[in-house]
């Protein structure tokens, strides 16, 4: 079992503090869903996990199985299994999914090896199926004038591609109507297994209907207010996150 944690991370952009000591031990084999208010950091932790450059670690640490990697660059994290589907996908024009992800593969070989084309083309085949992503998609360049729904279908196909060690989907269901959501989900839980650790983060509980995890957390204002199992998701639901927040007069009169 790996495990990708979360230490005491307090992370900034500019002199703003947006997650203000956040703790999360994700092991291998586990589903681990993220819930939180819309401005709550929830796609800042999944960049800052990922490497983005805009954002600063004041203090705390991201550890992949003991090792820091925040001084890694992200391709070097991505080699070493850590796969983010962003929030909001970008285009890549002029490059196609079939040599993106062909490049994607290549860079992973050790030198030398070259990625057998054949195997390529089955194994793509094969996860756009799962997908039910129509073939003309091979050809079509990264995300350009795609919907919401073909994005974030494209980014899952990535995931199943490259089987990252800990994978980090960003809303993922959002922009998705329920028969794209059935399809996503279906792609996401035939992924599931001991080998790989999932972070789900989400503002709805709906997605958590079809992709079903084992661990919840809601996070609010920078932090884990609580984690629990999915009956934590429907408490969500019902109650929305008011409960969750800190009160800030309580002191008054209390
Ligand atoms: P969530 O994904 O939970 O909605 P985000 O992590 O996207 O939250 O954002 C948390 C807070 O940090 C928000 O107030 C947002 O405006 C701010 N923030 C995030 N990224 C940036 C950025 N690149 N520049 C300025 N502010 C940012
Ligand atoms: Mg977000």
């Amino acid at each position: 079992m790996q495990h990708l944690k979360i230490d005491n991370l307090h992370v900034s952009i500019g002199d703003r503090e947006i997650l203000r000591g956040l703790n999360l031990d994700l092991p291998t084999g586990q589903v681990h869903a993220i819930m939180g208010p819309n401005g709550s950091g929830k796609s800042t932790l999944a960049k800052v996990i990922a490497g983005h450059p805009d954002y600063t670690v004041t203090s705390g640490d991201v550890l992949f199985d003991g090792e820091s990697i925040l001084e890694m660059e992200p391709d070097v994290r991505a080699r070493k299994g850590i796969f983010l589907a962003f929030q909001y996908p970008s285009e890549i024009p002029g490059v196609t999914i079939a040599n993106f992800l062909r490049a994607a593969l290549q860079a992973r070989l050790p030198e030398g090896e070259e990625l057998e084309a054949t195997e390529y083309y089955a194994k793509l085949y094969e996860k756009m199926d799962l997908l039910e992503m129509p073939r003309t998609f091979t050809s079509r360049a990264v995300n350009e004038g795609f919907s919401g729904g073909e994005k974030k279908r494209c980014e899952i196909l990535q995931m199943a591609m490259l089987q990252p060690t800990f994978a980090l989907l960003d809303e993922t269901d959002s922009g998705l109507d329920i028969d794209a959501l059935k399809i996503v989900s279906h792609g996401v839980n035939s992924l599931r297994g001991p080998a790989t650790g999932m972070l789900v983060i989400t503002h709805y509980q709906r997605l958590l209907n079809y992709i079903v995890p084992d661990v919840v957390h809601v996070m609010v204002n920078g932090r884990i207010v609580e984690s629990g199992t999915k009956e934590l998701a429907l408490k969500l639901e019902a109650e929305g996150y008011d409960w969750a927040n800190e009160p800030e007069s309580e002191a008054v009169g209390a």
